[in-house]
């Protein structure tokens, strides 16, 4: 009976175009192969060996605890992400997301609810902040830090500028007093031993992410530093930058050479792409792009030169990956807006409009490529275009 079932008869995906394909008969996942209709029938323009570029943060391992939950998805979840690595984490109201360094520089977009962030920079000039939705924060690599939750809690988005970044790893302030010998923190702070007879020395008691009480406002909370506050802000509201508009959606882009100096290594574009718009056919001349999808479906295809080309599909909470040069376009396949984050570990953002390039160039030069009409090439845009309707 099976091997009669169609698409139509089944009311299930099946690898079945224009009297290809046939049924899946073994076992199957059904709700897998509907989240990624371009793997199941991939277009007949794909072709060859192409290394994952999709990985969900709903299938990477949660840590689950008293302030809140993290999970992350780093070079050891999608492999072919060297490049940036990032967090997930949910802090509960007053949750604090334990004073800490890394090796690692650190940016950060708020997904959700308000969050008090604090740091302190190597001339002991300081900064504190309250960032809420679509607020951006970057702490340079080696400089202490702390997150915690305000009233209403919050959740948000890390992300590191080393694929191999790992959350379970970084230095912990508790730690380093747990590993301090007990007579050297006694001199270090010219207070008795006993003052430390208290701090949490079992595994089981690490803070790392801890259930504490909401602070007061940031102006009864903030410590006035002999140095002042560090030079360049380490946060950036977002949201509040004037967008790029396109035809079909808009754009916001930060990186350390237009609005978020601080943000050395990291830079993003936040897109938003309307129903039945697509982020035009482009690529990165500098860099790896980096993706986490905020709402909305999407797909995107990677061409990877010599006939290596693989389409993916993805959707809000998913991470997806292109490899340095590689062309792609995202177009919105659902009804909502589609909202992404391209992130990349570099000083600036950058990219080049395969629509430009051509518009740029001799037409007849064009034209014996690729044997397109007048009318064609006249339709050529001498602008980027971003998002095309
Ligand atoms: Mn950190
Ligand atoms: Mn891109």
């Amino acid at each position: 009976m099976a091997t009669t079932m169609t698409t139509e008869t089944s009311g299930m995906p099946e690898p079945i175009r224009n009297g290809e394909g046939a049924p899946i008969l073994g076992p199957r996942n059904v709700p897998l192969e509907r989240e990624n209709p371009d793997l199941l029938i991939s277009p007949w323009t794909d072709n060859g060996t192409i290394p994952n570029l999709k990985f969900s943060f709903a299938t990477a391992r949660n840590r689950v605890l008293s302030g809140g939950w993290a999970r992350e998805v780093t070079a050891r979840e999608l492999p072919i992400a060297t490049e940036l690595a990032a967090v997930n984490m949910r802090l509960k109201p007053g949750g604090i997301r334990e004073m800490h360094w890394h090796k690692e520089g650190e940016w950060s977009y708020m997904l959700a609810g308000r969050a008090r962030i604090t740091a302190i920079d190597a001339g002991g000039r300081n900064f504190i902040d309250d960032v809420g939705e679509g607020d951006l924060w970057y702490f340079p690599a080696g400089l202490p830090h702390s997150i915690q939750g305000l009233e209403e809690g919050c959740e948000f988005l890390l992300v590191f500028d080393d694929g191999h970044f790992s959350e379970n790893e970084t230095f912990l302030i508790t730690d380093f007093f747990k590993h301090t010998p007990r007579e050297v923190l006694a001199h270090n702070f010219g207070v008795p031993q006993a003052a430390f007879a208290e701090i949490p020395v079992d595994v089981a008691h690490d803070r790392y992410v801890f259930a504490g009480k909401v602070p007061p406002s940031i102006e009864r909370d903030a410590v006035e530093s002999p140095a002042g506050t560090v030079p360049q802000k380490f946060s950036h509201r977002l949201l509040a930058q004037e967008p790029v508009k396109a035809p079909g959606g808009q754009v916001r882009i930060a990186d350390s050479v237009t609005t978020f100096p601080a943000s050395k290594t990291v830079a993003c574009a936040r897109v938003e792409v309307e129903p039945g718009a697509m982020r035009e056919l482009h690529w990165h001349p500098n860099v790896d792009e980096w993706q986490y999808y905020i709402s909305g479906r999407g797909r995107m295809t990677v061409f990877a030169a010599s006939e290596h080309a693989r389409t993916f599909d993805y959707q809000a909470g998913d991470v997806g990956y292109v490899p340095f040069a590689m062309g792609h376009y995202v177009e919105n396949t659902g009804d909502e807006t589609l909202c992404f984050l391209e992130m990349f570990r570099s000083d600036h953002f950058a990219d080049v409009s395969l629509n430009q390039w051509m518009a740029l160039t001799p037409p007849e030069l064009v034209k014996a490529h690729l044997n397109l009409s007048d009318e064609t090439m006249a339709a050529l845009s001498k602008q980027k275009q971003i998002i095309v309707r």
